[in-house]
């Protein structure tokens, strides 16, 4: 346990008449480099673990070694825990234990469902806070040498969900109006669904020549990248059968990869006193 989290910590768990705190911590995209100090520093004082799948080993290694580590992963076609059960335990948890850690990739209110949680939470009468984390679609692209803006070719930037055919986002994503919104349009959740989204942007107006990257598990040692355009990147995806977890970005700033990523930054190797769960 750190100082800074010392008081947090209730080594005497009979004595809790309170329930605990549950911070919502974003993990990042990978790199542990990018980690806030704030998310580690819980992590290194914590009683119970609770994280998803996209959260990087080198992260969960910091995690305190006497806590309960939970993997509530949900990867798609692979559900471990429904989003109500997830909630739920983490309002039994916090029952039992000071400290409670609920780990997210990136940022837990970036398409992270951490406002879902916080608001049961809190009708739970549990205390919560977030700790935001770096959001994939800012550092992923930045790790394939694209900014995404750009003061000679992009003032604007639009955040997008691509996995909107469920219905899972109300309203749904208006894709006429992504297409003219801004001009970089970057993409979670999208390589699915990404002959559909192709084809209402171009419907939408957008050039068939808009270049398009598509950044797998980007930030970490097996970052996977492809560029390519709105007309043949359904075809280039399955030539490379590009699978996710990864972000597309769409507009100018693309080519700025080709110069930009002899700057990219390598994840950084951390040593830890312990093993990775
Ligand atoms: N809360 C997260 C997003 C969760 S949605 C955040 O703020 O980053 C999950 C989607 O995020 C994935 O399908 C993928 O589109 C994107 N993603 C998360 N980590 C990623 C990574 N390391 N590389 C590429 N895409 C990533």
């Amino acid at each position: 346990m750190n100082e800074f989290m010392r008081d947090r910590h209730s080594s005497d768990l009979a004595a809790m008449t309170q329930p605990g705190t549950v911070y919502l911590v974003g993990a990042g995209p990978g790199d542990p480099g990018l980690f806030t100090l704030k998310g580690k520093a819980l992590l290194e004082c914590a009683d119970v673990v609770i994280y998803d799948a996209l959260v990087s080993p080198q992260i969960l290694a910091m995690v305190n070694p006497q806590a309960e580590q939970i993997n509530a992963g949900k990867r798609r076609g692979a559900h471990s825990m429904l989003q109500p059960e997830i909630t739920q335990l983490l309002i039994a948890k916090a029952q039992l234990a000071a400290v409670v850690v609920r780990l997210k990739g990136g940022d837990p209110f970036v398409f992270g469902r951490g406002g879902e949680e916080m608001a049961g939470l809190i009708a739970a009468g549990v205390p919560v806070e977030v700790v935001p984390g770096i959001t994939a679609g800012v550092a992923v692209p930045a790790y394939a040498g694209i900014p995404i803006t750009h003061r000679d070719c992009s003032s604007s930037v639009t955040f997008v969900t691509g996995h909107e055919a469920a219905g899972k986002y109300q309203p749904e994503v208006n894709w006429q109006a992504i297409a003219h919104g801004s001009k970089t349009i970057v993409i979670y959740m999208g390589i699915h669904n990404m002959a559909h989204i192709v084809e209402a942007l171009v419907s939408a107006g957008l050039s068939p020549q808009t270049p398009i990257a598509l950044i797998r598990w980007g930030t970490r040692p097996e970052q996977e990248e492809l560029i390519s355009t709105l007309a043949t990147v359904v075809a280039d995806m399955a030539a490379a059968q590009f699978q996710p977890p990864a972000i597309a970005v769409i507009g100018e700033v693309v080519n700025l990869h080709t110069w930009l990523s002899a700057g990219r930054p390598q994840p950084l190797a951390i040593v830890t006193d312990y093993p990775a769960q």
